[in-house]
């Protein structure tokens, strides 16, 4: 026999056990984006490589190690994404959507990077995001954040995450803030891991997000980078910060917040939770009102976040019943002898026609009657509709109520208007 194939690793299939967990997250998604108008963008998985090296940065843990990236038969180097935000920008550029325009635009599909597989990071991942386009005051960043609070409470998982947020100024403060943060660091190499050391030559910024315990104590007398931001960045932050508390989210100023991605100014916020181990943030995000331009576009400014699924499947597979997105059958057809199967065939075609919402088990494949209503039951089926040549004869059917076993015959005709009955509340 030859050996079976296995799928890549970090790759993961979803199996009809968990695709009702992903069909009802995505629902839910869906159906609050709409509640603030936000648009669906689909963009190609493949993008030219320069593209994300452009916008994500050079020096990021993306861009240098977890990217696929290969030749095109042609030898241009294409690379699968790793994020969203960078395609929406490339297709709004492309198709003019953004300049002196503003659009509310989501995006949900898999993101692809090369890190070592554990719990709630992988090499095929999903996410979902939105990015609004040509708003520069802090209302849209509040607006985000509030649609992402909405979800939480939506999933009932308000409870388990919890928003962190940061400034990192304009590109001067930061820049300013680097020279500072680099000068103080250097003084202090020795205490500094190998990782650190490696982003103190590359991307300074990024040894504020260590999470070694010793680097985070050496950080502790670092310089604040609150204390580098230009005034207008000051009072975007303190605007942002009164809207939230306006509407009611809770946040905490985390000084080390600074995300992993290059475009960011401004705004960054990430919700974290504690329940995912080292994996704790399941939605990240900031302003970027640079990346536009830095990719050919007219000035625009953007804010947007990106939200995990696999680690918000995670925790809500801990924090949920089954039974709030599991749809169960709702009519399972049982007939004993061909004319019966053929006859429950109609029926279930009659009553997708006048009842398109109900989810209806047609059982195929005859076999005895005990071994179909044990399907039903394992189905969780409401109503069992029961065929039997007499039945047929006499154009009857049994139905039956799963849920206290009461049992009717009833003309055929009355099938549907018994169901519309049965299942109108
Ligand atoms: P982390 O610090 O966990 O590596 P990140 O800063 O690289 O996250 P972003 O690029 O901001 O993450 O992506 C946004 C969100 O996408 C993350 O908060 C996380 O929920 C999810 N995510 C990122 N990488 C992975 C991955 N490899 N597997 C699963 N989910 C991921
Ligand atoms: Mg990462």
């Amino acid at each position: 026999m030859s050996k079976t194939i296995q799928a890549i690793r970090g790759m993961n299939d979803c199996l009809p056990e968990q695709t009702a967990l992903w069909q009802w997250m995505e629902q839910q998604i869906r159906e609050v984006v709409a509640s603030y108008d936000f648009a669906e963008i689909r963009t190609p998985v493949v993008e030219s490589t320069d593209l994300f090296k452009r916008s994500i940065g050079e020096v990021t843990d993306i861009v240098e190690k977890e990217m696929y990236t290969f030749d095109d038969r042609n030898g241009d180097s294409l690379t699968l994404r790793p994020e969203g935000t960078a395609s929406v920008v490339r297709a709004g550029n492309q198709h003019g959507l953004l300049y002196n325009q503003q659009q509310k635009l989501w995006y949900m599909g898999q993101m692809f990077r090369h890190e070592r597989p554990q719990k709630g990071r992988y090499r095929q991942f999903h996410q979902f995001g939105v990015e609004a386009f040509g708003y520069a005051t802090p209302d849209m960043d509040a607006e985000v954040i509030a649609l992402s609070r909405r979800l939480w409470q939506r999933f009932g998982i308000q409870e388990h995450v919890e928003l962190e947020i940061n400034s990192l100024g304009s590109n001067e403060a930061r820049e300013n803030y680097k020279k500072a943060l680099v000068v103080f660091l250097s003084e202090r190499k020795d205490a500094l891991d190998e990782d650190s050391l490696r982003r103190l030559e590359s991307n300074p910024l990024r040894v504020l997000d260590s999470k070694n315990p010793d680097v985070q104590a050496v950080l502790t007398d670092a310089p604040a980078l609150s204390d580098y931001l230009d005034e207008e960045s000051k009072q975007h932050f303190s605007q942002l910060c009164e809207r939230l508390d306006k509407l009611g989210i809770q946040y905490r100023v985390n000084e080390r917040l600074v995300r992993g991605l290059d475009y960011y100014n401004r705004t960054v916020f990430e919700w974290v939770t504690s329940s995912l181990g080292a994996q704790g943030t399941v939605c990240a995000g900031g302003r970027y009102d640079g990346l536009v331009a830095q990719l050919g576009g007219k000035a625009c400014p953007g804010v947007g976040f990106a939200m995990g699924l696999e680690r918000l499947a995670l925790i809500l597979r801990e924090q949920l019943a089954s039974e709030q997105y599991v749809d169960t059958v709702d009519v399972f057809f049982a007939g004993l002898g061909d004319l019966a199967a053929g006859q429950n065939a109609v029926l279930a075609e009659t009553v997708r026609d006048a009842l398109p919402a109900l989810k209806l088990h047609n059982h195929c494949g005859g076999g005895n009657f005990k071994k179909q209503m044990k399907k039903a039951d394992k189905l969780s089926a409401k109503y069992a509709v029961i065929l039997g040549d007499n039945e047929v004869a006499e154009k009857q059917v049994n139905i039956k109520n799963l849920a206290n076993g009461e049992q009717q015959t009833l003309p055929e005709a009355e099938l549907v208007s018994f169901l519309q009955g049965a299942f109108s509340n």
